[in-house]
């Protein structure tokens, strides 16, 4: 089957699985997901699967992507903010629908891989950073959207307080390899109200400077039984 084919598959199961914005899925539409996906799992491109994207972390799968993205309900006039880069997969979707998407990742040779493919595909929309993400972007806040592609034990006060009033902020909460929810968290005069998407499973949201050492492999190892690749 031709990857065209396995994307309109995919757009399908994608609106089966409860993905009724078309804008989102307009957006997955043309975005190739095979230019985020390394070479040895480019026939899996369009699959619903987890994919390791080396240094032990993962491409997340597209219906997930799809899930988030349609949680934050972004809108073209919007600012967003994304903590954990990996491929800029999902930089990418939401580049089609926002403004601009600023985003944060730790493992400087991730990111740079992440920049050729934004420069390849002309997403002249998205703005780079290497470092802590759960520090937030000072400089930029405030946020209309923020969303965090790794799991943290709570919700990170730094980006509750870069969202713009009225903004919402979607990420995975819970242990690493333990049960992880999905959490809408909107900012409102009252204070954060919390609402809950579900269960997912996310490589962990690790706080602090990296080390030198360990940014400077350029692993990419396979997926293990779970999809992740413990590095
Ligand atoms: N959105 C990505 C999925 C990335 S997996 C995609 O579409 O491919 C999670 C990413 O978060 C990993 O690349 C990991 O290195 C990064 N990460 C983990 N903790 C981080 C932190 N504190 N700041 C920035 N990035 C972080």
């Amino acid at each position: 089957m031709s990857l065209a084919a396995r994307k309109i598959r995919l757009i399908m199961y994608l609106r089966r699985s409860g993905i009724t914005d078309t804008a989102v899925l307009d957006a997955v539409e043309r975005i190739p997901r095979e230019a985020f996906v390394p070479q040895p799992f480019l026939d899996q491109a369009y699959e619903d699967r987890t994919l390791p994207i080396g240094h032990g972390q993962t491409l997340s799968q597209p219906q997930v992507v799809a899930l988030m993205t349609q949680a934050l309900r972004v809108e073209k006039r919007h600012k967003v903010l994304e903590i954990g880069t990996g491929s800029g997969y999902q930089t990418a979707v939401l580049s089609r629908l926002a403004r601009r998407v600023y985003t944060i990742e730790r493992h400087r040779s991730l990111l740079r891989e992440a920049e050729e493919r934004f420069a390849a595909l002309r997403l002249h929309n998205t703005v780079t950073k290497a470092g802590d993400g759960s520090r937030g972007w000072k400089e930029q806040a405030p946020f209309d959207r923020i969303i965090v592609t790794a799991a943290a034990d709570d919700v990170p006060q730094a980006l509750y307080e870069q969202l713009a009033n009225g903004g919402l902020l979607v990420l995975p909460i819970g242990p690493d390899r333990g049960d992880q929810e999905l959490y809408r968290i909107s900012r409102t005069e009252e204070g954060p109200r919390r609402e809950k998407l579900g269960d997912v499973r996310f490589v962990p949201l690790i706080a602090g400077a990296l080390p030198k050492e360990e940014d400077r492999s350029r692993s990419t190892g396979s997926a293990g039984p779970r999809g992740r690749n413990l590095a």
